[in-house]
């Protein structure tokens, strides 16, 4: 098994790369904004709980997240791995995958960074706006808080995979396909 966690600011590809990865490589994708906003249509009591917070662009409380996800996983446990798409993006969400994952027999083994800059991600995100119509996507200040919420939790995430050897980092300039390649680049070592 494979395990890979996608890393990046909102607006930085995560989603289009995954679903390219799974389709080279058979992982299942996990990506806790697209259960959220799944919840939130189903109206269940846990998107109730998230809409709050994505409205303002605030990251859900970790409790919610974990138990969300761990469900997930015993729910969909395979063979070829996992890639982790918006999630972990804290410090205890990263502490508790890897809670979740060991107790699956299982690992991380890697987490690739996609590197954008801020004023690239306010570009991308209101193009994003206009062709999908994401709520959170449509009001300058919740994208902007979104940003600024990614780059106080980005240090102590990054970091937690620096200290196991476990961190990658791309460059997220370019086509879907160079990025593609870039991450492939990567996947395929470790
Ligand atoms: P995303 O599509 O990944 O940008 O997620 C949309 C929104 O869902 C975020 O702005 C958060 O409010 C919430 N969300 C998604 N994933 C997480 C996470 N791992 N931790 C906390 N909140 C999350």
């Amino acid at each position: 098994m494979k395990n890979i966690v996608l890393f990046g600011p909102p607006g930085a590809g995560k989603g289009t790369q995954a679903k390219k990865i799974v389709e080279k490589y058979g992982f299942v994708h996990l990506s806790t904004g697209d259960m959220f906003r799944n919840e939130l249509k189903n109206n269940t009591p846990v998107g109730q709980k998230a809409k709050a917070y994505m409205d303002k662009g605030e990251l859900v409380p970790d409790s919610v997240i974990l138990e969300m996800v761990e469900n997930f996983i015993k729910n969909n446990m395979n063979d070829k791995g996992f890639i982790f798409d918006g999630f972990p993006r804290t410090l205890p969400q990263a502490e508790g995958l890897d809670e979740i994952i060991t107790r699956h027999d299982t690992a991380i083994n890697g987490m690739i960074e996609i590197f954008v800059n801020d004023e690239e991600i306010i570009n991308r995100i209101t193009k994003r706006a206009e062709i999908e119509g994401r709520e959170d996507d449509k009001n300058v200040e919740v994208i902007e808080n979104r940003i600024n919420v990614y780059n106080r939790e980005k240090d102590s995430v990054k970091e937690y995979y620096q200290k196991q050897n476990k961190y990658y980092k791309i460059d997220g300039i370019g086509t879907i396909d160079e990025i593609f390649e870039r991450l492939c680049n990567i996947i395929d070592t470790i």
